[in-house]
């Protein structure tokens, strides 16, 4: 029964919890922050996806044309090697034109043996008649390769004698002989002008998506990464290669070279105005999640201790006369259906105003707390007790017969002046005095206003005493309080 417990009790640590936080609010917008943040990292992945999604369909686009380009520049090459098949190295001169339609194209060379003869265009390349594919320098792997496997092979880019950059095509020429076996006759190559050959691919389109990309290869002189081309000439520095998670790759073979096309966002994700936005919308959420829960948590709380000063008497924390009497009804209704006896017990404090008067006001008020400690100690816990007014009490007990109501009650008196009230150096001892009366076909008015007469012939008989009314004796002496 929770209204049978006094309310005082209860009273100071709740007061201290309607102070702290709501545990509810915090947990909320913990919930609501850890909500807002999924939906921020779902969008940024969704978003990622249908971009990596179009930008698959580039890479897909761009690698293919890279190596269409390339491979159609190069093959070239085989219209060389028919000038070598056809025993018509002398109509070189006049069938390069026709090989070089491009401007791409560097030039076209032929090297018996490795070593170069020919070339067209003469000028500007004279420096390469002479050379030796097969000797030391950028290059050379992929001649012995190109001989070694009687396929075209791609080399490059790197850096010419004769100055710039090319990529070139090295194509072995293996003629019949007498013997009916193939001897190696050297090498006709294309050479191709880098950057240049690039252009086609129009890398560039990356860089309008917001991607950066990166051309690179295993440079087979080094086994080092060598970057061929970069958008807008942003590096991926090498920790960056490896430790950025948000990349597409693709490799690029052309004529037994590998290259790779890779390419990642220019901008993080927290570099979108967007993503900010919904960052922030997030928080803002969070908070006022947290606000209003909160609010709502102090308003409740304030609503539980104005109903708490409603029923309690602020100086004692015990319930006060009128909630007293509200919920007392229901204990008598109670005890008539069990047939259990039901008294009420009145108590005044002896000689009180003697107190203020001595002590003041203050210490008066402490005797009043320290007095209702002391019997809300003493009393069961399913008695009711509270202030009835003044420095008066009330007392409803239930479920005792009368010799066991009086004993109570005894031990009560007892308690309350057989020690000391102590404040500082100030100590006095002080009584109270009490009327019972037996709660009689429930009525209520009938029984407060006997116990009340119980109490005044407690005082009249000289105070700290127990009187239980009975007619008689109630009626057979009234001598004057004193
Ligand atoms: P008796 O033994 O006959 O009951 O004498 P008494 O002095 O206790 O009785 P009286 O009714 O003359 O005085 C009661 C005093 O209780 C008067 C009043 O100032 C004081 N009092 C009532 N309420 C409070 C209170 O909340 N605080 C304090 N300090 N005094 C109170
Ligand atoms: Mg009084
Ligand atoms: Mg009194």
């Amino acid at each position: 029964m929770k209204n049978r417990k006094n309310a005082g009790e209860k009273s100071a640590p709740v007061k201290q919890r309607y102070k702290g936080l709501s545990s509810a609010a915090v947990i909320s917008s913990l919930v609501s922050l850890a909500f807002c943040a999924f939906v921020v990292s779902a969008t940024i992945i969704d978003r990622t996806k249908v971009n990596n999604l179009s930008m698959e369909q580039q890479i897909f686009e761009r690698t293919h044309k890279i190596s269409e380009t390339i491979q159609k520049l190069l093959y070239k090459t085989e219209a060389l090697a028919a000038l070598i098949y056809l025993d018509s190295v002398e109509n070189f001169d006049i069938i390069a034109p026709s090989i070089v339609d491009d401007p791409a194209i560097r030039n076209i060379l032929l090297a018996p043996n490795g070593i170069v003869t020919k070339v067209y265009p003469l000028a500007g390349n004279e420096g390469v008649l002479g050379l030796n594919f097969f000797s030391e320098g950028a290059g050379n792997k992929e001649a012995v390769m190109a001989r070694d496997l009687g396929a075209l092979v791609m080399g490059g880019p790197f850096n010419l004698v004769q100055g710039g950059k090319a990529i070139v095509g090295r194509l072995p020429v293996y003629i019949d002989t007498h013997e009916d076996e193939k001897k190696f006759w050297g090498l006709v190559s294309v050479t191709l002008d880098f950057p240049k050959v690039l252009e086609y691919a129009e890398l560039e389109v990356f860089t309008t998506f917001g991607y950066t990309y990166e051309l690179w290869r295993i440079n087979p002189d080094t086994n080092l990464r060598q970057v061929i081309d970069s958008g807008d000439k942003i590096v991926i520095t090498e920790s960056d290669y490896f430790t950025n998670y948000n990349y597409l790759e693709k490799p690029i073979n052309i004529f037994n070279a590998e290259w790779f096309l890779r390419i990642s966002p220019i901008k993080k994700w927290h570099q979108f105005p967007e993503n900010i936005i919904l960052i922030v919308a997030g928080i803002c959420i969070s908070v006022i999640v947290f606000l209003v829960m909160q609010n709502n948590y102090q308003l409740k709380n304030m609503q539980h201790v104005f109903e708490l000063m409603a029923i309690t008497d602020p100086l004692t924390g015990i319930f006060n006369r009128r909630h007293f009497l509200e919920i007392v009804r229901i204990g008598i209704e109670k005890a008539r259906r069990l047939k259990e006896n039901c008294y009420f017990i009145m108590m005044d404090i002896d000689r009180f105003k003697l107190v203020n008067d001595t002590y003041g006001h203050q210490i008066g008020d402490k005797v009043l707390m320290d007095v209702s400690a002391r019997i809300k100690a003493d009393i069961r816990p399913y008695d009711l007790f509270a202030r009835y007014g003044g420095e008066e009490f009330i007392i409803y007990a239930s479920g005792i017969t009368k010799k066991e109501v009086i004993d109570m009650t005894e031990r009560l008196r007892l308690s309350l002046c057989t020690r000391k009230y102590v404040y500082d150096d100030i100590s006095f001892m002080s009584s109270a005095s009490f009327g019972i009366a037996l709660i009689e076909d429930t009525n209520l008015d009938k029984a407060i206003k006997q116990s009340d007469e119980a109490l005044y012939t407690a005082k009249r008989n000289g105070r700290n005493c127990v009187v239980y009314f009975e007619e008689e004796l109630i009626n057979s002496e009234k001598p004057e309080i004193t």
